[in-house]
């Protein structure tokens, strides 16, 4: 389907009427193009719908008036946007419906699972609020739920594709549609299991499943919609001469969501890599501007890119028995960081230490401590921040970003790792 666009709209942009109705803004600039929407839970809902599923497991009984109120706000920003068709708002109030009946009852299920069945309501409602609005506005439209498309394995939370049946459903379904409208719109997030249960890719997945469907379609291109300019070469707010970076090439966009730029899932790039699909990450607020384009051309010559990971912790392991560290050593470190999925970011070893940074997680420090104190001494340092420097050195590094004491640096081709206080 290369005359597809796939769109993805997070819930920054769908926050209230006013960035509802300028999304609608976008569709009607597009008229006459095939597009695939895929949309977030508008605003903040899925922190808040954790917080009906935390309080439901803490035995909070408010849990029910929680989900209560996110169901009567949807209705709410409905109203806002002259949604009046009782049959249109009782759709979007019948998204909560599975929910507070599970809320009304004994918990029975896993946490994960729970999870899954609960927060996936934010992209559900989301997407009929939204698709009522743009009929109501004059958009050619039909709404796809994305789990009769995108089938996942049973990890809850971290729900995995399978591929080959995601493919085969969504070419299916999605021409199908095409054949009558123009646009269609669907849940980010969110998938479905062999058994038709609802599973979560995980938090911020809508941008991966943007990605999946362009993939399994051969879509035209990708465009994710942000509240931003576009990609900068860092975090605004923690490097103040950040600039827009125009044109990005998939493998240095997928080093830089793999070192903690927060600006794509970081699972969003290799599907559409794979198949050589343009993503644009372009300003919501003005149509005209293309934003960073993400492309397979590698002739891109970059200014310096800084990552800053806050929050981490140095790990320091040095051998009891006086042993030089060695392979044995490493392969059981390793299997308990796997166990208690704690990622590294740097690390190094020399004879008798290893030494290694991730991020501060209260509990899974302690379970690694317990884990390992009969065999290591341990040493750990707080309350640091990684830098990753791309494209640039260490002079560079030194006099753009203020540091007090690098605890531990690294180099390797073009990428600079500072860990500092
Ligand atoms: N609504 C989900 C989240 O906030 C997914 C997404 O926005 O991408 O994590
Ligand atoms: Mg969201």
């Amino acid at each position: 389907m290369d005359d597809l666009k796939v769109f993805k709209f997070g819930g920054a942009c769908l926050k209230d009427a006013q960035s509802i109705t300028n999304a609608g803004t976008i569709l009607q600039h597009f008229e006459g193009d095939k597009l695939l929407l895929v949309v977030s839970a508008v605003n903040k809902t899925t922190n808040q719908l954790e917080k009906v599923v935390n309080a439901f497991f803490s035995g909070n009984e408010e849990a029910v008036h929680m989900l209560q109120a996110i169901q009567y706000e949807h209705v709410a920003l409905a109203n806002d946007l002259g949604i009046n068709d009782p049959e249109a708002l009782n759709e979007i109030e019948d998204c909560f419906i599975d929910a507070l009946w599970i809320l009304e009852d004994q918990i029975q299920d896993p946490y994960d699972y729970v999870y899954d069945q609960i927060v996936a309501l934010g992209e559900l409602a989301s997407s009929k609020l939204n698709y009522h609005y743009f009929k109501n506005i004059g958009i050619d439209i039909s709404w796809l739920d994305v789990r009769d498309v995108l089938r996942t394995d049973e990890s809850y939370r971290a729900g995995v594709v399978d591929w080959n049946i995601t493919q085969q459903k969504s070419q299916e379904k999605i021409a199908a549609l095409l054949l009558t409208n123009k646009v269609i719109i669907t849940q980010g997030f969110i998938g479905s299991t062999q058994d038709n249960t609802t599973t979560t890719l995980g938090r911020e997945g809508s941008d991966y499943t943007a990605s999946i469907l362009a993939y399994c379609v051969d879509a035209h291109s990708v465009h994710v919609w942000k509240d931003v300019e576009g990609i900068m070469t860092g975090d605004p707010k923690l490097y103040k001469n950040a600039t827009l970076i125009k044109q990005l090439s998939f493998s240095e966009a997928i080093e830089m969501c793999y070192f903690g730029a927060k600006v794509l899932h970081p699972k969003t790039i290799k599907p559409i890599q794979n198949k050589n699909i343009p993503l644009f990450v372009r300003p919501f607020g003005d149509v005209m501007n293309p934003g960073t384009a993400i492309t397979a051309d590698q002739n891109f010559v970059y200014s310096p890119i800084v990552i800053i990971e806050e929050n981490q912790v140095l790990v320091e392991l040095a051998v009891k028995d006086f042993s030089f560290v060695a392979e044995h050593h490493l392969s059981e470190i390793f299997a308990i960081l796997k166990d208690l999925k704690i990622k590294v970011y740097l690390m190094r070893n020399t004879a008798i230490n290893f030494i290694f940074s991730t991020k501060y997680e209260e509990v899974k420090i302690a379970k690694l401590k317990s884990c390992l104190e009969d065999s290591y001494f341990i040493n750990i340092t707080n309350d640091l921040t990684l830098t990753t420097v791309r494209h640039a050195d260490l002079d560079f590094a030194r006099k753009e970003l203020g540091m007090k004491k690098v605890f531990f640096e690294e180099q390797f081709s073009h990428t600079l790792q500072l860990l500092h206080n």
